[in-house]
């Protein structure tokens, strides 16, 4: 196998943009993500094995033109690269760590890159127990939902050693549209986290502003407007208005269908809380979202956009 193996590395191609290109990719986690990811890959010439608990994704992928496999360890036996594309924490130690998981058969030098959002210490310690297999680790969690994802325009934001993340760039490049190197392992997530709470923070921030000034008797368009070339001016006001009619083709303006859902910004914003309590860094503003977005998965907007939070501020009268 490792001669095979060894043979397969040698026949590696060049891409476009002249740098190696690895033959053998293995994929773990078709989700709403992953799916989009994986098929990227295929779309690029890559030969792809997948793997996921989900069988009819794993079909799916097998009809685009994957081969499959029987699970994570199996994909790790051949492959020069892994991508991974889970849920969270439990998901990635269990898919790399656990019985049958992907370090149980990985071959030294393989590159793994985890592109699922989780906590940075669960990225660095997968990290060093994928250094004492010999294989290489990179954190690489996205920005850009389900669109980029099927777009191949997703952001990477990187962590590992930074000859690592130049072996992995053709790689991510086939998926993305901006590949940024954040720094050691766990900075990608780090990245991530901090972007997700601003995010968060200033999306309520936006809701609560655009629900008094239509309480005060403002046009809300005439309010965006003001905001939008004055100092409170932010991505949330200006590019993903929560209050619907103001910019087409927003959740906001579509009943809060699609985007980025409210389990995931509190899932992000559990992780920035974690990770904050660990530093001990105080972060009341982000901790308060975190709540106001749990709050709102209780009250059954689990399934629509996080900017729906206009409407629960705005309450019934
Ligand atoms: P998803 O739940 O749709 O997909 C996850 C996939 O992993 C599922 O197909 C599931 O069956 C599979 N899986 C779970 N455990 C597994 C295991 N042990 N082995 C193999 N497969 C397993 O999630 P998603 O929306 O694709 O998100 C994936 C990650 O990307 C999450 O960490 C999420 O926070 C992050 N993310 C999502 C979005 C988004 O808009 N959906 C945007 C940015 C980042």
């Amino acid at each position: 196998m490792r001669v095979i193996t060894f043979f397969k590395r040698s026949c590696a191609s060049t891409n476009i943009f002249g740098r190696k290109n690895f033959s053998n990719v293995g994929f773990v986690g078709l989700g709403n993500m992953g799916g989009h990811m994986a098929r990227n890959l295929l779309k690029k010439g890559y030969k792809l094995t997948v793997y996921d608990v989900n069988e009819v994704a794993v079909k799916s992928l097998v009809k685009a033109g994957a081969q499959s496999a029987e699970n994570s360890g199996k994909i790790a036996v051949d492959a020069e690269v892994v991508v991974s594309m889970l849920p969270s924490n439990q998901h990635v130690l269990d898919c790399y760590t656990g019985e049958n998981g992907i370090l149980s058969s990985v071959n030294k030098n393989t590159l793994l890159i985890d592109s699922s959002t989780i906590d940075p210490s669960v990225s660095q310690t997968v990290a060093k127990q994928a250094e004492q297999s010999g294989a290489l680790f990179l954190d690489s969690p996205v920005s850009g939902g389900v669109n980029a994802a099927s777009a191949g325009t997703l952001t990477f934001m990187v962590g590992g050693v930074k000859s690592n993340f130049e072996r992995a760039k053709p790689i991510l490049e086939a998926m993305g549209s901006r590949i940024v190197y954040c720094g050691d392992v766990g900075m990608g997530q780090a990245a991530k986290l901090c972007n997700n709470m601003l995010l968060g923070i200033s999306m309520i921030g936006t809701a609560e502003t655009f629900n008094l000034g239509k309480k005060l008797g403002l046009d809300p368009q005439v309010l965006a407007d003001i905001i939008n070339s004055s100092s409170g001016r932010c991505w949330s006001s200006e590019l993903y208005n929560p209050v619907p009619g103001i910019l087409p083709n927003v959740p906001s303006s579509n009943g809060y269908k699609g985007g980025f859902g409210t389990s995931l910004m509190a899932k992000d914003l559990g992780l920035a809380q974690a990770a904050a309590t660990r530093m001990e860094a105080p972060i009341p503003l982000g901790a308060l979202a975190h709540q106001i977005y749990r709050t709102l998965i209780a009250n059954g907007q689990f399934d629509k956009d996080f900017s729906v939070v206009y409407e629960f501020l705005k309450g019934h009268r």
